[in-house]
């Protein structure tokens, strides 16, 4: 199941009736959890990343450079995971 699945039958799961069952403690914790997946989702959605010289980039999400020897082959960052798209 794809995180943004995940994500609306939690939400489902929790506007419904059964949710008046659930306690506080587990309704943090659903939401702490889709909080989760909305972020991991966002990382989804490729950001376009350059680099000078192909051996080195600044990851346009989290700022951190990653140094190899063709970064251009990279489909995530390394460090945070974004999806990253070139050229
Ligand atoms: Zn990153």
């Amino acid at each position: 199941m794809k995180a943004i699945e995940t994500r609306d039958l939690l939400a489902d799961l929790m506007s419904s009736r059964e949710y008046s069952l659930v306690t506080e403690k587990r309704w943090d914790d659903a939401r702490k959890e889709i909080e989760t997946l909305e972020k991991l989702s966002e990382k989804q959605s490729p950001m376009r990343a350059y680099t000078a010289f192909d051996d080195s980039f600044e990851c346009p999400s989290c700022g951190e450079n990653t140094e190899a020897y063709d970064v251009t082959v990279l489909k995530f960052c390394p460090e945070c995971g974004q999806k990253l798209k070139w050229n």
